[in-house]
């Protein structure tokens, strides 16, 4: 029966034995593979009573038969929902009270520990570890997938029907639910197809979470949609990476692989010679990074911008130049325009404003939430991001951070971007975060809080000092605070509200 994302998986599908992924203990994942296995899967979740249209909530480490799941989900008309495995036990039980799982699949290491939230919500509970060494899957979902038939007939679903919900992070309040549909997900793994070039000769290094809108539907589904390969890894590693440049075409990251991967006295224009794209995105990449990368390797690192409700929305081209802290243009399908936050009237090149998105790559709202979903759609449907940006005069967008993060202080906007900008740019500072703080006579008070590169002898006052006379004075912080490292979040996002927690008495002694 048609079913809209996986015949479009299916019908670009390379020879059987064509390799899908390279996995850590030596395995090769045959295309061959992806269409049994994930069967199997479905079958399991079918034996299980899960039907159309029922969530199955997923927080396990990253594992080739995790993500045959997701497919069988897809397969099977099912609602996949993978869940962060940094979340505790508590956590877990806001996130299927909130989507009310038919099945909560849990790593088989954690099944006691989340047993009684999964009876609360009412949720089966089934276990999926990362493969044994010794040849057989571990888990009680496994198992029962390993007994079951190879081929499997799909269930219907049409372009709207929902293939998964991903909770947002979370790093401006209370995770939502993100409905994503069978054609978000099909749109966005075209277009990103045909704007990075993928081809059955690919292979790509996999090292992201697939919890995560990056690592499963960007990484995934582009490989998945162009017949290609990837070396499909647990975790980051420098060297690893470095060692599989060798043997592979591309890389997808989030900025902190570069960051590392610069820092690595391994990175060199000869270790990345095969290389022919290197992708960054779901943080800033800092414009220094970008330089340097270049520098050592000769690649300008591609930035591409997206959100969980959103999927891919532009990315720098892949021919023509790609602009260090810029997110380059709408990709193909992607309507995109930056708007007075207040009044919503779209702004001319180079205002800024928020930036909002319309396409077949936008969300169908959130989870059982029809009054958030309406606050952030305008009348004629543009999906308000709620980040602040601009787009220049040769239509490259900028990001300037989220709307929640800008400050106001003394009645004046001030967008934070633009100071840590200046500080980071100064020797010695390694990295900045600038943040709004209860402040009784401004509102906000501009504060930075600032990471010095290890040694440099660099102080509140020589911040402060260098700032004079760069920023107007309604921008300058009012107390800068060096410390050791930013708190971040798995995605390498800093979490200016957990800074904003931290120092929010900061002006209230003086
Ligand atoms: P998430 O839903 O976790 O993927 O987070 C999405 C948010 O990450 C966006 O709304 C942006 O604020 C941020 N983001 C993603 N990509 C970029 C980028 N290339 N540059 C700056 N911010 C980004």
């Amino acid at each position: 029966m048609p079913n809209h994302l996986f015949d479009q998986i299916a019908r670009r599908m390379p020879a059987e034995d064509s390799p899908f992924a390279h996995l850590p203990d030596g395995r090769t994942y045959r295309y061959a593979d992806v269409l049994a296995v994930s069967a199997q899967f479905a079958h399991a979740l079918v034996a299980l009573g899960v039907t159309k249209g029922d969530r199955v909530a997923v927080q396990v480490e990253k594992s080739i038969e995790a993500l045959m799941l997701y497919l069988a989900c897809v397969r099977a008309g099912a609602i996949f929902l993978p869940l962060n495995t940094a979340y505790t036990p508590a956590e877990i039980e806001y996130f299927l009270g909130d989507a009310e799982p038919a099945l909560f699949v849990c790593d088989p290491s954690r099944e006691e520990a989340l047993k009684p939230a999964a009876m609360q919500a009412g949720a089966r509970l089934e276990t999926l570890g990362v493969r044994e060494s010794k040849g057989h899957p571990a888990g009680s979902l496994s198992e029962l997938a390993l007994g079951q038939e190879t081929r499997f007939a799909d269930v219907e679903c049409s372009a709207d029907d929902l293939a998964a919900i991903l909770y947002t992070s979370g790093t401006t309040g209370r995770s939502k639910g993100a409905m994503l549909s069978h054609e978000n997900l099909a749109s966005n793994a075209r277009a990103l197809v045909e704007t990075w070039r993928f081809t059955q000769q690919d292979v790509l290094i996999h090292a992201l979470p697939i919890f995560h809108t990056h690592g499963l539907f960007v990484a995934t589904n582009v490989i998945l949609f162009s017949g290609a390969s990837m070396h499909f890894l647990p975790k980051f590693d420098p060297a690893q990476a470095l060692a599989l440049m060798q043997k592979a075409t591309t890389m997808m990251g989030v900025p902190t692989f570069y960051v590392r991967l610069v820092d690595h006295p391994g990175l060199t224009q000869d270790a990345t010679l095969k290389m022919r794209l290197f992708v960054s995105g779901s943080a800033p990449l800092l414009a220094e990074t970008h330089r340097a990368f270049e520098a050592k390797t000769g690649h300008a690192i591609l930035e591409r911008y997206g959100m969980t409700e959103t999927n891919m929305n532009t990315s720098n081209p892949y021919e023509g130049d790609r602009i260090a802290g810029t997110v380059g243009f709408p990709l193909p399908g992607v309507a995109l325009r930056v708007s007075d936050p207040e009044t919503g009237t779209p702004l001319p090149a180079e205002e800024i404003g928020v930036i909002e998105v319309k396409g077949p790559n936008v969300f169908k709202g959130y989870w059982r939430n029809p009054e958030k979903t309406a606050a952030e759609f305008r009348q004629d449907g543009f999906f308000i991001t709620g980040d602040l940006g601009k787009i220049d005069a040769r239509g490259y967008v900028h990001i300037l951070g989220r709307g929640k993060d800008l400050i106001i202080t003394g009645g004046y906007n001030v967008y934070p971007k633009e100071i840590e900008g200046e500080i980071d740019a100064m020797p010695g500072v390694n990295e900045s975060a600038v943040i709004g703080l209860p402040h009784k006579d401004f509102g906000e008070g501009v504060t930075a809080v600032v990471v010095p590169v290890k040694g440099a002898a660099i102080s509140e006052k020589s911040i402060l000092a260098a700032l004079e006379g760069r920023l107007a004075k309604f921008k300058q912080p009012k107390r800068v605070l060096v410390i050791d490292e930013l708190p971040r979040n798995t995605m390498g996002k800093v979490q200016k509200n957990v800074l904003r927690d931290t120092y929010r008495d900061l002006y209230k002694a003086g």
